[in-house]
């Protein structure tokens, strides 16, 4: 069965070349293509003949340092303009910053109901041992599923090696390894061997509700992580001082905290000026449970949000975001739910 399938260059190391300092900086999708040539010729190379494409680029190309949460939003809105006409999507973005916007799409768009596949490479493609031609090659497989009878996953993922990850649930591990990326706190949506499995009972149902998009994202946020010896005064200062209108707090193991009279205090200013504290594990695996120990239960107050087993880069997307699109009143209730997959219900 054909399928139509849109590819979007925001830039990264796939598509990276040595300038003349020799530090590598993004190139065209013209100088690219001619380096797939699977894509380009379709009808010489037929693993691709069933599927149309359609390529754009975002401009400016860049390093996905240099990614913002304006460019998520334009992301988005491409993938919005071509959704009737298309299957699936594809979202070529550096690896640095890929679990952020996979994250950040992933709370924009609600009803989803087709596969924002989000890919990048550890090497560039114009290397000769690039990953990024079997990356985007699995990627198409991913998007353009009807032309391959495998099941859709309609959701936003990263294929990354042979990995298809929940976006909001994915990490980047390794800044060498091809297997760059992995997902602590939730199996692979699907595996890409020498055969495909779609973990279908990991995946988003279908939808048939019209897509809905929310793109806007607050700055004013920190993410802090707690160290022994911490001292909560710096963030008491920018509470006080109506800086900030959300934490990601990443304490120790399941939620705990150094003992320190300030607490209280931070905790006052917080619910006095409604900065949410939005409270995670900075543990890679697992997931906080407040309580648990009595170094955790000063943070059991209506300020704090418990984060379960959300990632750092989900954590701060998903405080940004909420901060961006609801009011006040709203945020912590959306906050603490588990809206895309996110987090885990039962934990
Ligand atoms: N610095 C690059 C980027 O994130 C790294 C990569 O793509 O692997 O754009």
């Amino acid at each position: 069965m054909r399928s139509n399938v849109f590819i979007l260059y925001t830039g990264g190391t796939f598509g990276m070349k040595s300038n003349a300092n020799q530090e590598l900086e993004p190139s065209s999708w013209e100088e690219i293509i001619d380096y797939l040539p699977a894509i380009k010729n379709q009808t010489f190379f037929h693993y691709f003949s069933e599927v149309n494409f359609t390529f754009q680029t975002l401009e400016p190309v860049v390093d996905s340092a240099d990614i913002t949460p304006e460019a998520w939003e334009r992301i988005a809105k491409k993938i919005e303009e071509n959704y009737e006409q298309h299957d699936g999507f594809i979202v070529i973005h550096g690896t640095d910053t890929l679990a952020y916007t996979s994250s950040a799409l992933s709370f924009i768009f609600e009803n989803l109901n087709k596969p924002v596949v989000l890919t990048g490479a550890q090497l560039p493609i114009f290397h000769p041992r690039t990953d990024g031609i079997v990356n985007l090659s699995n990627a198409i497989y991913i998007a353009g599923y009807k032309s391959f009878n495998l099941a859709c996953i309609p959701e936003v993922c990263i294929c990354f090696n042979d990995d298809v990850l929940r976006g909001n649930r994915a990490v980047k591990t390794s800044t060498n390894d091809f297997e760059g990326f992995s997902s602590p706190n939730y199996d692979n949506l699907a595996n890409l061997e020498q055969h495909i499995s779609v973990n279908k009972h990991l995946v988003h149902k279908g939808t048939n509700k019209a897509l809905v998009l929310r793109t806007k994202f607050s700055n004013r946020v920190v993410n802090v992580t707690l160290f022994p010896g911490y001292s909560t005064l710096p963030l008491l200062d920018l509470v006080k001082n109506n800086k900030l209108d959300g934490i990601v707090l990443k304490t120790f193991g399941a939620g705990n905290i150094p003992n320190s009279p300030h607490w209280d205090e931070l905790l006052e200013a917080c619910e006095q000026s409604k900065t949410i504290l939005f409270a995670t594990t900075q543990c890679p695996n697992g997931q906080i449970e407040l309580g648990q120990y009595a170094a955790s239960s000063a943070l059991l107050s209506p300020i704090v949000v418990d984060g379960k087993d959300i990632t750092s880069e989900s954590a701060l997307t998903k405080l940004m975001w909420v901060i961006g699109n609801f009011g006040v009143e709203e945020r912590s209730h959306i906050l603490g739910q588990n809206i895309r997959g996110e987090m885990s219900v039962s934990k």
